[in-house]
């Protein structure tokens, strides 16, 4: 257990207090315990696991393959665990997180069902006040932020919501105990990731699903199926250089040939067969079959055209179909779908298509919902409608930096960070998988985990040097945000309203927010910067007289 202090005044005293207890949380906390650190770690849920602790909803999966998406620092640790199937499903990613929990002794340093409502900086001590919702204040020489990317479910501003008068679940908050839809009318509002992973499930169950979509989505195919032990094996053996290449080689995180042509070198015929071969695959890596998806408009119809194409065979209505085919935005450049027989279940005669773009929403009634042309009687109300990505949870938190200055107040024309890392004004304030990173383009564990580890080392570097304050220099940060700016500008990405973009959230600035220019590239960057003496950052020393008693 880490060693706190208490301070004149009562308060508890701690080296780094973490906020948040999901994957990226827990790492910290095991490496900086490791290095002789005292840490605290705040979590607002009852248990670790993050995101995989509130998405509970029906078919809740991850979009990344189990053996890749799981910690790579323990050899023994995956070495040992045995995931089930090509993608784990929440309940086990969950369990997963709490086997780490307990195999490496994490509990014991976190505070599970209490908020970081706010985080003062104060100049003259060089510390923060961290107060809780427990009515605490944690003083604190850093404080890391793991508070996750799509940890704040947003609710859809809808006229009549509270009127309502059956159930009604956001995917992102999802109740602990078993929800049952049996014999029920379900309406399920949002057809991205988590809408089209739900709604084949909760067909199954209800007894008439209808699905009101705003913006249709391209999906692959999961594949999924469970890993036998001789698969689960093979990987094993390969782990050195899986996780290598997920570092380094691949833009993404995720281990898999890297394309050597783009999409127009191929003829039609050989380009077909390429698309079909990955599609009956399944999978993210999909989009990895030619080299110039994310940044040539003609070589991106290609793709998403096929897809189009599958989307036309499998639903039978050819209305349907039709609404089905997403035309808004080049495939790829909002978070692309990985599902469970999604299009197939617009097959069922107990599931209804809606066209909410060309007949919007007008109110959700006490017992149903009215669209500007039709009525439609409900028992339960499923949200899939999204996130406050990347900024939202941080910005819950009341984090007050140089000069009385708030991040929301320095963030209020859109996130600016160096490195993704931290955020000039706010010193020893440090982001993990923050905008200005690869984040959430990326397989988050392989992000976190360098996140992390940078962290860390950055840590044992200051204490090392007798450094008491670090923080990120203005000029280095703009300087990287126009980067993090120009590099996607130079790709497809910023065509979509999507939540890359803040476009989900009316009046979020418009800023494409996390960095696109690979996690091998950028993991490079850091590792330069840090070799540097943590260039773009400035280090002050301790003064002499406090210098013995900084950590
Ligand atoms: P999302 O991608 O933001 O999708 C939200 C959906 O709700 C969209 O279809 C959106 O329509 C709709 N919507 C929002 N507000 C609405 C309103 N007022 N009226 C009608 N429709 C509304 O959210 P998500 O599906 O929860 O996924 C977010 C991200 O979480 C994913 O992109 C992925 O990164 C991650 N995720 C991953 C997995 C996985 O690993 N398999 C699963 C779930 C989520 P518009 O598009 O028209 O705005």
């Amino acid at each position: 257990m880490s060693a706190s202090e208490t301070s004149k005044q009562g308060h508890e005293r701690y080296d780094v207090v973490v906020v948040g207890a999901g994957f990226a949380g827990m790492y910290m906390l095991h490496r900086l315990r490791d290095l002789g650190f005292s840490v605290r770690v705040y979590e607002q849920g009852g248990g670790v696991g993050g995101t995989w602790y509130w998405n509970r909803y029906p078919g809740a999966r991850c979009d990344v393959e189990s053996m890749q998406y799981s910690y790579s620092f323990s050899d023994d640790l995956q070495q040992e665990w045995d995931w089930s199937e090509r993608y784990a499903p929440q309940p086990e990613i969950l369990k997963y997180a709490n086997h780490v929990a307990d195999r490496f002794g994490l509990r014991v340093d976190i505070q599970f069902n209490t908020r970081v409502d706010r985080a003062a900086f104060d100049e003259a001590e060089n510390i923060w006040r961290v107060t809780t919702s427990d009515g605490k204040t944690i003083i604190t020489r850093f404080v890391v932020l793991a508070t996750g990317c799509l940890s704040n479910a947003r609710m859809p501003d809808i006229n009549g919501l509270e009127s309502f008068e059956g159930p009604v679940y956001h995917t992102g908050n999802w109740p602990h105990e078993p929800v049952d839809f049996t014999g029920l009318r379900v309406g399920l509002i949002g057809t991205g990731s988590s809408g089209i992973q739900s709604t084949p499930v909760i067909a199954e169950q209800a007894k008439h699903l209808t699905v009101f979509q705003r913006t249709a989505n391209f999906s692959i195919p999961a594949r999924n199926a469970k890993l036998t032990p001789e698969e689960r094996q093979a990987f094993r053996e390969k782990y050195p250089e899986v996780r290598h290449f997920a570092r380094w080689e691949a833009r993404n995180g995720i281990y898999t040939e890297l394309p050597d042509r783009g999409a127009l070198d191929d003829g039609a015929n050989e380009r077909r067969s390429k698309y079909e071969g990955r599609w009956q695959r399944g999978g993210l890596t999909f989009m990895s079959v030619y080299n110039d998806l994310a940044m040539s408009r003609p070589a991106n119809d290609t793709a998403a055209e096929f897809v189009r194409g599958k989307i036309a065979e499998i639903v039978a209505d050819p209305k349907a179909a039709a609404l089905l085919q997403p035309r808004s935005h080049p495939i790829g450049t909002k978070r692309i779908c990985i599902d469970t027989d999604y299009f197939a279940t617009f097959n069922r005669d107990n599931v209804t298509l809606v066209d909410i773009k060309s007949s919007p929403i007008e109110e959700i009634l006490p017992h149903g919902l009215r669209t500007a042309t039709a009525t439609y009687e409900l028992d339960a109300l499923v949200l899939a409608t999204g996130f406050d990505a990347m900024t939202g949870s941080v910005a819950k938190i009341d984090i007050g930096g140089r000069n009385g200055v708030s991040l929301n107040q320095k963030w209020s024309e859109g996130p600016k960070t160096y490195l993704g890392l931290m955020t000039a004004g706010f010193p020893n304030l440090f982001i993990i998988t923050g905008p200005g990173s690869p984040s959430v383009l990326s397989n988050m564990i392989v992000s976190i985990e360098q996140h992390v580890d940078w962290i860390a080392d950055c840590l044992g570097h200051l204490r090392s040097n007798g450094l008491e304050v670090m923080e990120a220099d203005t000029s280095a940060e703009e300087k990287w945000v126009a980067h993090v700016n120009e590099v996607a500008h130079g790709t497809l990405y910023p065509q979509a309203n999507s939540w890359y973009m803040g476009a989900n959230v009316p009046g979020k600035p418009r800023i494409f927010m996390p960095y696109i220019g690979g996690v091998g590239v950028y993991r490079q960057i850091c590792t330069d910067v840090a070799a540097k003496g943590y260039e773009g950052f400035v280090l002050t020393a301790a003064e002499q007289e406090r210098a013995a008693a900084v950590f």
